[in-house]
């Protein structure tokens, strides 16, 4: 079965440090290159970025709503397997780019599981979706197999036909997203692929993606990242070992995100 897939596989490696150069850039007479590189430099005019201080900048940044440092970065995600319906929320973002699966060029495969199923279907209820996704795959065969362009069988095709989507979007917009994605009134999908991408943006980026704010307080979020933090506390001394063009995968099974998605980050 194809399940639903995120792939962190390019960010920008020292965006908490571009970030954080960028915040102190506006409040110091020296520019963000000098702040970002002062450590090297041994200059004692400026304190140097330490760890501790991108951390602290970066905060500072978010409790004073100074967000547009944080858009000094991308991050490029591959998402496999998600439904049309899916694809149609996420592409709402109008701060990122979007790159998805033609349906005038890739036909749909008839014989693999090329639908998502929603999990609240029980299990006469899944047959009976089952047994209608092969009448309408039997529509869109019957009319491509007559020679027709499959830009016109695809108006067959339903929300639930998988598709796969590339995303980029800095630090910003994704905070943003997660704010409105991750809570327990998103809806299921975009909800596990919100949480499966905020896991991989956190692996990379802990303190700019340290919390997401939430309009109310929000039990369903606080018990959710108190997790992905335990999660990630395990991973990240392997992630930060592991060997460059290595894929190391988020076990997200204990975050019971209602859907089987699968999380990885490529190490750069
Ligand atoms: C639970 C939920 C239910 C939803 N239900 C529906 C629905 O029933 N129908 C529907 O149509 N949509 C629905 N949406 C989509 C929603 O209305 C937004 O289109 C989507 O979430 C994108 O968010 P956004 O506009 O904040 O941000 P983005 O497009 O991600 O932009 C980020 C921010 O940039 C600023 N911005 C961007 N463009 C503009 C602009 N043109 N003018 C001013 N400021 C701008 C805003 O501050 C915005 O918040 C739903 C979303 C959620 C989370």
């Amino acid at each position: 079965m194809r399940r639903p897939t995120v792939v962190l596989f390019s960010y920008t490696g020292d965006v908490e440090r571009v970030c954080a150069a960028a915040m102190r850039s506006c409040y110091s007479n020296f520019p963000a290159f000098h702040v970002y590189t002062i450590r090297d430099r041994g200059d004692l005019s400026e304190a140097p970025l330490t760890d501790e201080r991108v951390q602290e900048l970066i905060q500072r940044a978010r409790r004073l709503g100074h967000l547009s440092v944080l858009e000094h970065g991308l991050f490029t995600f591959d998402l496999e397997n998600i439904s049309r319906a899916c694809t149609h929320q996420l592409v709402r973002h109008r701060i990122a780019s979007f790159s998805q699966q033609s349906q005038r060029h890739v036909r749909i495969d008839e014989e693999t599981d090329w639908y998502a199923i929603p999990p609240s279907l029980d299990v006469d209820s899944q047959r009976k979706f089952e047994e209608r996704m092969r009448t309408v795959a039997s529509w869109y065969s019957e009319d491509s197999k007559r020679g027709r362009k499959i830009e016109d069988a695809r108006f067959y095709l339903p929300n639930a036909t998988k598709t796969n989507i590339v995303v980029s979007m800095n630090p910003r917009e994704l905070l943003h997203v997660y704010e409105l994605r991750c809570g327990a009134e998103a809806q299921w999908e975009i909800r596990a692929v919100a949480w499966a991408m905020l896991a991989c943006s956190k692996l990379v980026a802990p303190s700019i993606f340290s919390k997401i704010a939430h309009k109310a307080s929000n039990a369903y979020l606080e018990e959710k990242e108190e997790e992905l933090g335990r999660i990630l506390s395990k991973l990240r001394p392997h992630f930060e070992k592991a060997i460059p063009g290595k894929n190391m995968e988020i076990p997200l099974a204990t975050l019971n995100l209602g859907l089987d998605v699968q999380a990885f980050v490529y190490k750069r």
